[in-house]
């Protein structure tokens, strides 16, 4: 049986009345394409946030570099933008390149220049909290303040970032991306997808969450996927297709998420972990699946006051 349930789903770490602002907007009429991009709008402002949008955590330079991704299920339209700098809304450019371009990734400066066209509100997205948890990482991993100030100067000789990447990266700093879905009355699903990426990433370097296929799916006739945690491995799996492509050939939710998560266990290294939301068209379910405990998500129907909050399913390799 097919349940048209309006609902809102997203990680467990956004607050409750972010969600229950978007079940208000749905219960006056509004798109699911709207509240989806309104949803992720108010995680991206959150300063308290930082692995979306303002305050996110930067790249190994000190430079917040911001992926996001929108699709909606009825016709399987989607926009992106990877690596886009001083940009308040990431989301915003990513609706537009689906909505306005014959195009569905935009990368760097050319997303930039996209962004500016469309009138796209620019803004520093570094705040002092997290330049401090960037400079108190360099000093970890044995960076002196010279060290740390000749990777800021556009001036001063290109340093080697390889090893420092290396040494820097971990995925306790900044795992956060934010995924967002929202079903409407008609049973049309929309995901947003936004996330200023794994934290002290070689500049560039562009995760799951800008990726369609990897980090986010969504289709109105089976369901819908999004993922987080370590972007690589969702890429290399084409996780959310396949959560949702598992849904289309008969699985059930949870075979079909434990499917995907099994095969990503099996690629992570020690301290790694990645988890999938999902959403199930014809039951009208919803469930998260993860490589580790201790990861949740939300989810608010029409009827109900406030968003419940539930842990991922463990999936073991
Ligand atoms: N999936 C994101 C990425 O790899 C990281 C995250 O979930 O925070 O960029």
């Amino acid at each position: 049986m097919e349940s048209k349930d309006i609902l809102i789903l997203a990680n467990g770490e956004i607050r409750d009345e972010i969600i229950a602002a978007g079940i208000e907007m749905l219960r006056t009429g509004a798109s699911a394409d709207d509240v989806a991009e309104k949803v992720a709008r108010d995680v991206e402002d959150d300063a308290d946030e930082h692995s979306v949008g303002f305050s996110g955590l930067p790249n190994v330079l000190g430079v917040v570099e911001l992926d996001a991704s929108f699709m909606e299920g009825r016709n399987r339209r989607a926009g992106a933008v990877a690596g886009v700098r001083n940009f308040r809304n990431p989301i915003v450019l990513a609706r537009a390149v689906m909505e306005r371009t014959p195009h569905v990734l935009l990368v760097g400066a050319g997303a930039e220049r996209f962004g500016d066209e469309i009138g796209a509100e620019r803004k520093e997205m570094l705040t002092e909290a997290a330049r401090n948890i960037w400079i108190e990482r360099m000093h970890k991993i044995g960076l002196s303040d010279f060290d740390i100030q000749a990777l800021q100067n556009p001036l001063a000789p290109q340093a080697a970032l390889i090893d420092i990447v290396q040494r820097a990266f971990n995925m306790r700093d900044g795992s956060d991306t934010m995924n967002v879905f929202v079903r409407d009355a008609s049973g049309h699903i929309v995901t947003a997808v936004t996330t200023s990426g794994v934290a002290w990433k070689y500049p560039g370097r562009a995760g799951d969450s800008p990726i369609i296929g990897a980090g986010n799916y969504a289709d109105d006739r089976y369901g819908a996927a999004a993922c987080m945690g370590l972007g690589e491995i969702a890429i290399r799996v084409g996780a959310s297709a396949r959560g949702v492509h598992n849904l289309r050939f008969g699985m059930s939710m949870d075979e079909a998420g434990a499917d995907v998560c099994r095969e990503m266990s099996s690629y992570l290294a020690k301290g790694q972990w990645v988890r999938m939301l999902m959403l199930d068209a014809k039951t009208g379910s919803v469930g998260g699946y993860a490589t580790a405990e201790g990861l949740h998500y939300k989810v608010q129907r029409l009827n109900e006051d406030r968003p419940t909050k539930y842990e991922a399913m463990k999936i073991a390799a």
